[in-house]
């Protein structure tokens, strides 16, 4: 049975609203996406992330439950746009580190053990330094900027009406669908912020293909190529909201461990250094708070890119049949 057509207000065009907005229209729904910025991604953590999606290698650190819906995830990007690139991903340590990739083999699935052959196969330029890696084929990532300016242009071809500049709350839809990260935290309270820095840079020297994370005692790294050259380097989870600029330590600290992953590093171009919090809930697992007319999608943490196709899926899918997957779902208003 086709759902009634609804007509539908989303608040917040990050990864989130924008995927909603994307998902709910080509369901036939009427949807307008409303966005207090007046600039697209302005004022959006989504202009930040790395953009990895990554569901085996959050296996480490993450709640079963992001892999479960991350590699759907993967798929729902890769049907959508284009520009995904599926060439999995690469966990590295410098040989006296060999402990922290044993044990981060430990707390993952479905990877291979290069050794300094199959890494030099897959990633030329870390063969030198590097005896033995993980790759996980799974995985994929995607250019922020582009996807996100991509999801937009869908939105607007599905015929999702764009209102910027506009954060009041919209008065007469059948259905919000709250996406604003962390500006609903005053809404729900056990939200938090979850700072991350990064460093983007160009450089024509490093010739990687896929994002490589490097396993460190104390500066563990992680790096994002974005195509033209362009390349993501993060690191720190810090609980803290503050959306300040980057310390000189950090950058010290991030730079050092890109250098020490690749001396190319040296000779590259900086092209931004910034931070923003991440909308975390406690456990760092997303959540769906549905009531009958407003519905909030919140909480992605280190995993918006990754999952924000899902949670679209499964509130069109609320929408059309009430039905709630139990692991996202939350009705506990105490839980907010
Ligand atoms: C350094 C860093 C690296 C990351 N790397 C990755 C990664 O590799 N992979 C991954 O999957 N995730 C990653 N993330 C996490 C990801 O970026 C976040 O989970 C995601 O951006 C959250 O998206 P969102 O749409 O909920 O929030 P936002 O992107 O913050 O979007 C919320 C939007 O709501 C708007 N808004 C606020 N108030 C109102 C209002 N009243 N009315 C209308 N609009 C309003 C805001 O202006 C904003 O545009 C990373 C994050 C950081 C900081």
């Amino acid at each position: 049975m086709t759902p009634k057509p609804e007509s539908i207000a989303i608040r917040g065009a990050g990864v989130v609203g924008l995927w909603q907005a994307l998902t709910l229209a080509r369901a036939g729904h009427a949807v307008t996406l409303y966005e207090r910025s007046s600039t697209p991604f302005a004022e959006a953590c989504s202009s930040y992330a790395g953009a990895m999606l990554a569901p085996r290698c959050e296996e480490e650190s993450a709640d079963p439950l992001i892999r479960e819906l991350g590699l759907r995830g993967i798929d729902l990007w890769r049907q959508t746009y284009p520009g995904t690139t599926a060439n999995g991903s690469l966990v590295v340590a410098l040989p006296r580190d060999r402990v922290l990739l044993d044990r981060f083999a430990r707390m993952t699935s479905r990877f291979e053990r290069l050794d300094a052959s199959g890494l030099a196969a897959l990633e030329p330029d870390l063969a030198e330094r590097f005896a033995a890696g993980l790759y996980y084929p799974d995985e994929a990532h995607v250019p922020p900027e582009a996807a996100l300016a991509f999801l937009l242009d869908q939105a607007r071809c599905a015929g999702v009406a764009l209102h910027l500049g506009e954060a009041a709350k919209p008065a007469s839809t059948d259905i919000i669908v709250d996406c604003r990260g962390l500006a609903a935290k005053h809404d729900l309270p056990t939200l938090r912020g979850v700072r991350g820095e990064r460093i983007v840079v160009r450089s024509r020297e490093v010739a990687l293909a896929r994002p490589v994370r490097l396993l460190h005692p104390r500066f563990p790294l992680y790096v994002v190529p974005w195509g033209n050259s362009r390349y993501m380097i993060g690191a720190t989870l810090i609980e803290s909201e503050e959306v300040g600029p980057i310390s000189v330590r950090s950058t010290l600290e991030l730079l050092n461990a890109a250098y020490a992953l690749d001396p190319a590093f040296a000779e590259a171009e900086i092209l931004s250094i910034g931070a923003a919090a991440r909308p975390a809930f406690p456990d760092n697992r997303p959540r769906i708070i549905a009531g009958p007319r407003y519905i909030y999608v919140n909480g992605l943490y280190r995993h918006g890119f990754l999952l924000a196709p899902v949670m679209a899926e499964l509130v069109a899918g609320y929408i059309a049949t009430g039905a709630q997957d139990p692991e996202v779902f939350v009705a506990d208003p105490a839980q907010r």
